[in-house]
């Protein structure tokens, strides 16, 4: 087990939006939260990744146990060169060009020179097919582009886990297919991941576990095609018929 989350409760003012979540994550597995707006799922991967603090909860992560609700500077630092994130809406540095979007990291995160950090981030750049566009600005790329980038980003650093906050949702409907493409390679490759999507197709035919998600709880859980062929909870069925 790389990680394990025990009982994660978060309130914000009286809204409890998480109400005890526990998930446990195997090594190369790829997990899909799935659910409806609003019901919590966002919010799970920001207090695993500490940008918000739990109320209570534990996480067991490569076997280090921390508590979420107290967790040390060490512990979110060392987590954190562990664990890597990729947004919404990309959260590349505007004032940095592609190269250095990706290298920086490597140089501030993981001590490497900046020659061997700027080689590391040409060579995610080329796996992605845009070794060309590295010294492009953000503002010069595309969305689909953007999020590409910052999905080497994140993986350049080897995390043992990556978290993905609904990568595509801003994408222009043309622009989803290349950063799902990217994902799926990652799978492909071993990559450990959370994601957090509104792509059922990926969550299908990508992801071995799903989790619906449900007003701050797991309704379900388990292997993609028994979710998506036999949900056993009303409200999941709901959920998938109306997006179907
Ligand atoms: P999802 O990702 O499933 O759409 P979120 O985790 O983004 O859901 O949000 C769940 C709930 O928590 C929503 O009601 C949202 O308004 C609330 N929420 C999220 N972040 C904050 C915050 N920083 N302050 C107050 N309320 C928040």
């Amino acid at each position: 087990m790389l990680l394990e989350l025990k009982n994660i409760k978060k309130q914000f003012k009286n809204n409890h939006v998480l109400k005890g979540i526990d998930l446990s994550v195997e090594k190369g597995e790829v997990i899909a939260i799935i659910g409806p707006s609003g019901s919590g799922k966002t919010t799970l991967l920001r207090n695993i990744n500490f940008l918000e603090t739990a109320d209570s909860g534990s996480m067991l992560f490569r076997e280090q146990q921390i508590d979420l609700a107290k967790p040390t500077k060490k512990q979110i630092l060392w987590a954190r060169r562990h664990m890597a994130m990729v947004f919404q809406n990309y959260n590349l540095f505007k004032n940095k060009t592609a190269l250095k979007n990706i290298s920086e990291g490597l140089v501030f995160g993981q001590n490497k020179s900046k020659t061997e950090a700027d080689e590391l981030a040409c060579q995610a750049l080329d796996q992605v097919g845009l070794l060309g566009k590295k010294d492009f600005y953000p503002s010069q790329l595309s969305g689909g582009q953007q999020q590409r980038i910052g999905i080497a980003r994140a993986t350049v650093l080897n995390p043992d886990i990556v978290l993905f906050d609904e990568p595509t949702s801003a994408l222009d409907p043309e622009l989803v297919g290349t950063v799902l493409h990217d994902m799926k390679t990652l799978a492909d490759k071993g990559q450990t991941m959370i994601v957090v999507t509104h792509q059922m197709s990926f969550a299908r035919n990508v992801a071995s576990r799903v989790a619906f998600f449900s007003d701050g709880e797991i309704l379900e859980e388990g292997r993609s095609d028994e979710i998506f062929d036999h949900p056993q909870h009303e409200r999941t069925q709901q959920f998938l018929s109306a997006i179907a």
